[in-house]
């Protein structure tokens, strides 16, 4: 039989230990709940990144992807969870990644959904044999990439055309003795194909302008005055062989920003009626109201354009007819020039034609 004393000393010992057992169980909790907190804060962090990402463990199974990774991949953040990466991803070009095991570089590949995205794929090394895999959506910069080179070697074939042909008649005109008549007639070519990469440069310029400057000033534009030059230099540059109107109720119509813009933009759309319609056909310049708008148009009797071409026309250097286009000493830079003037006056070009009959160019 056990004193009260011993009894007493032993219950107390229990309720010490039962109390410790109840703190550290409690601790336990906490800290559980602390780390629960924490790995949902790293879930949400990854998840506000703007890359993709997916992590891996040694035997590249996958341990966790954020939802932008899931969409650029194509797998299922839950129920892919566990596989291997090689199973879900079956692009040859991956898998060759993946076995050569060279990381150094990422892989700029396009997952070809018809969507042309191009994705760029990191694979960093961490915690020992863990493996993170970061996936950056580089669709925009590739584009931009192309289009700089497309860009580069258009202006170098276009420059170099005429550059050719005038060292040719260069070369001519120093080896061979020419008869006065047949100089004159030589240095006339020449001086025509420096015209053409003058006004190619000139055109690049006024591309490299619109892009670099500020936006436009907001002056107000007298548009009866500015119409009324567009049509003159109109007529001049047809040397009468168009019926050339001007048609203008919107005539008090108020428009503001950058009449020097304004003038090449319209000017350019004329001068492109002018050369892509045949001797007596018709061109008419409208300034009218259409609700609170005012459209500028310039419609033509000409060649027309057909429907596949009209989308690209405003591409710089593209060109329904390259032949005709430089026959008429076209640069096929004019509708780009014109796109650009116009968007920065919060305004788009309108392009509507049928081949042989004609074409409207509305702003
Ligand atoms: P270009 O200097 O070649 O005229 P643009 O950029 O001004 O270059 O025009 C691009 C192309 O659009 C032209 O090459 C031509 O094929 C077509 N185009 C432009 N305006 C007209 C028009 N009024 N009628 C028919 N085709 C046109």
């Amino acid at each position: 039989q056990p004193s009260p004393d011993v009894h007493l000393e032993g219950e107390g010992r229990w309720d010490e230990i039962f109390d410790r057992l109840y703190r550290h169980e409690k601790e336990t909790r906490a800290e559980l709940a602390r780390r629960d907190a924490g790995l949902s804060l790293f879930a949400a962090a990854g998840e506000a990144l703007t890359d993709g990402i997916v992590t891996l463990d040694a035997t590249e199974r996958i341990v966790w992807c954020n939802h932008i990774a899931a969409r650029q991949l194509a797998i299922d953040p839950r129920t892919d969870r566990g596989q291997p990466i090689a199973h879900l991803i079956r692009h040859p070009e991956f898998i060759a990644y993946l076995t050569a095991a060279d990381f150094s570089r990422p892989l700029v590949m396009s997952f070809d959904r018809g969507n042309e995205e191009v994705l760029s794929l990191s694979m960093l090394p961490y915690a020992d044999s863990n493996r993170l895999l970061q996936i950056r959506d580089v669709t925009q910069s590739e584009r931009l990439d192309r289009m700089r080179r497309d860009f580069v070697a258009n202006v170098s074939h276009e420059l170099r055309t005429p550059l050719t042909v005038l060292a040719g008649f260069l070369e001519t005109l120093r080896e061979l003795p020419l008869a006065e008549e047949e100089r004159t007639r030589y240095l006339a070519l020449m001086s025509e194909q420096s015209e053409r990469m003058l006004s190619i440069i000139q055109d690049l310029l006024t591309l490299s302008v619109l892009e670099a400057s500020p936006p436009p000033e907001n002056a107000k534009i007298d548009m009866a005055a500015l119409l009324d030059r567009l049509h003159r230099d109109a007529i001049a540059l047809s040397g009468g062989r168009h019926v050339i109107l001007l048609e203008t109720p919107a005539q008090d119509t108020a428009l503001s920003g950058s009449e020097s813009e304004l003038t090449s933009a319209f000017g350019n759309l004329l001068s492109n009626a002018i050369r892509y319609t045949p001797q007596a056909g018709s061109i008419h310049i409208r300034w009218e109201k259409m609700g609170t708008e005012a459209i500028f148009s310039v419609t033509d009797s000409g060649v027309g354009i057909d429907p596949r071409h009209i989308p690209r026309l405003t591409e710089r250097f593209y060109r329904a007819d390259a032949g005709r286009s430089r026959a008429a000493g076209g640069t096929g830079l004019g509708l780009a020039i014109v796109k650009h003037a116009l968007a920065r006056h919060q305004a788009t070009l309108e392009i509507t034609s049928e081949p042989g009959h004609g074409s409207r160019f509305a702003a």
